[in-house]
């Protein structure tokens, strides 16, 4: 079975001891010491952590060149390395080429207490698949673990990576890793596609896309899901905050992962889901509606309107559902808002502003609709059996009075141009405003409204209902709300 390693990054031995012996008792098969982050790595601090943790750590010493810390020694290198080897760790990591020629040395002194030597690279950028092969070769010809790390900056190169894990596991022990953000899955997987050892944090993530510890124990021994949002960008998302709080309430073998991918990323995806072990995912601006005609199968809502939000995968068959209407038609039943007979103009032409359209003419109100491009919106008009009127922007101070006005574009969101998406004079003839964006959670337009005494919300609401929905239909379970609405206020600050 994949082995947990916490990895220990502390300054001093001292608190590396502590640290490790922490992740020890919070269920981590080991420790990997990180001698090169000591701020001054000495043979007595081997020695030390030696006696104290050393049955159940990896003992490694990075150098400069493959990432090392502020304590990477170089010029001490033999002399610690020889001591480390010596010392009685489980495990010792040596590095291809920095330690080649010192190999045999050290694992003749390692197995003197029968450590397992670990040879490790650590590649500081992408590389092809025949390389990472043959690096891979070269490690385990000289160690009995050979390890891998490799940057990975799209899901195409994540896949890539699994698939590598699998077959180069079958030969020889091996930890293959993907490592920043977009690597996450591969590290997910670790027990799935045989990685020998899984390197996770001790608390929040060291390094990014490393897993922490608890989720790393949460997902120990059973099948992982893997969840997720897909779209680009994504930094202005609660949704991974929002679902982890609520697999981690429910401790479900599960994960929800950011794949902030391009439209070509996005059929490699759909194609790898399977055997990534993807169950289901969001879809976000700005794949709604192009993810549509890619799937298998669509549901009522996603038919109706060619809008997606929430995609099930099942042996392969991908299934489109819309749970947008759903969020937003609860959250203004939350907001105590009655919208039958009254006025709405929705800003955006997008797959929210479809859901939104829906719900509202389906509760009867009349719904004007403006958008930067003009033949977006009027497409959008098309698609519905009741009359839409759309407006162009510039005309929206002329207009109006409206009861209710939606911001259906991320103008304004964290990462999108600054809004509000319209100015005063327009907020001005709004009863009430709903901005869907929800990060800030005081934006620009909610700003404008309360400058002019408007009452108005956040999507935050919409949000947290659509999110509930979309993580029953992936794991048939109700979602944990309480968890998910603390996580995103959290986040929100
Ligand atoms: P989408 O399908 O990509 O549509 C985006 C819409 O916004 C389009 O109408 C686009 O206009 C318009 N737009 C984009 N950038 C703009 C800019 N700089 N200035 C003016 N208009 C701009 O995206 P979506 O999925 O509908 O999402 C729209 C927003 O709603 C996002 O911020 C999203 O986070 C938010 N949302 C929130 C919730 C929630 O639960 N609270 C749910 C869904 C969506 P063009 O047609 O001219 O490109």
């Amino acid at each position: 079975m994949t082995r947990i390693a916490a990895v220990i990054t502390a300054l001093d031995a001292g608190e590396a001891e502590r640290q490790a012996r922490t992740a020890l008792s919070r269920g981590a098969d080991l420790a990997e010491i990180r001698l090169d982050h000591l701020a001054n790595p000495s043979v007595g601090a081997v020695r030390r952590l030696a006696a104290a943790v050393g049955s159940r750590s990896i003992a490694t010493l990075r150098s400069r060149a493959q990432g090392g810390g502020p304590g990477s020694a170089d010029t001490r290198r033999d002399s610690l390395l020889r001591e480390m080897s010596a010392a009685r760790f489980a495990y010792l990591d040596i590095e291809l080429r920095a330690d080649g020629g010192r190999a045999t040395d050290l694992t003749r002194r390692a197995k003197r207490h029968r450590g397992i030597v670990i040879v490790s690279h650590h590649f500081d950028r992408p590389t092809d698949a025949a390389t990472i092969e043959d690096t891979l070769e070269a490690c385990a010809a000289v160690g009995d673990v050979a390890k891998v790390a490799v940057p990975v900056g799209d899901v195409d190169a994540a896949i890539q990576i699994v698939d590598l894990q699998r077959r180069s596991g079958r030969n020889h022990p091996t930890t293959l890793i993907g490592t920043g953000i977009e690597g996450t899955i591969t590290r997910v997987l670790a027990e799935d596609s045989g990685q020998e050892t899984q390197y996770v944090a001790l608390g929040g993530a060291a390094l990014l896309g490393q897993l922490p510890l608890a989720v790393a124990r949460r997902l120990r021994g059973r099948k992982p899901t893997v969840l997720g949002l897909v779209g680009h960008p994504l930094g202005h998302s609660l949704s991974p905050a929002i679902h982890e709080a609520s697999l981690d309430a429910l401790r479900l073998p599960a994960v929800y992962l950011p794949f902030d991918v391009t439209a070509e990323s996005l059929d490699a995806l759909l194609l790898a889901a399977d055997r990534l072990r993807v169950r289901g995912f969001n879809v976000t601006i700005p794949y709604k509606e192009a993810i549509a005609p890619k799937l298998d199968e669509l549901d009522g809502d996603a038919e109706r309107l060619g809008a997606v939000n929430t995609v099930v995968v099942s042996d392969g068959w991908t299934k489109g559902y819309n749970t947008d209407v759903f969020g937003f038609r609860v959250s203004l039943r939350s907001f105590g808002l009655r919208v039958g007979d009254r006025t709405a103009l929705v800003l955006g032409a997008g797959g929210a502003a479809k859901s939104v359209v829906d719900v509202l003419l389906r509760e009867g109100a009349t719904v004007q609709v403006a958008n930067r491009s003009l033949v977006h919106a009027e497409s959008l008009a098309e698609g519905f059996n009741e009359t839409v009127e759309v407006l162009p922007i510039d005309s929206l101070p002329r207009r109006g009075p409206w009861d209710l006005l939606v911001n259906a574009t991320p103008v304004g969101t964290k990462g999108f141009p600054p809004g509000p998406p319209v100015p005063d004079a327009v907020v001005a003839k709004a009863g009430f405003v709903y901005d869907l964006g929800y990060n800030p959670s005081a934006t620009p337009l909610l700003g404008a409204a309360k400058r002019l005494g408007k009452p108005g919300s956040s999507g935050l609401e919409m949000l947290l209902h659509q999110a509930a929905k979309s993580f029953e239909l992936w794991t048939g379970r109700p979602a944990a709300v309480d968890a998910m609405r603390r996580a995103a206020k959290e986040a929100l600050g």
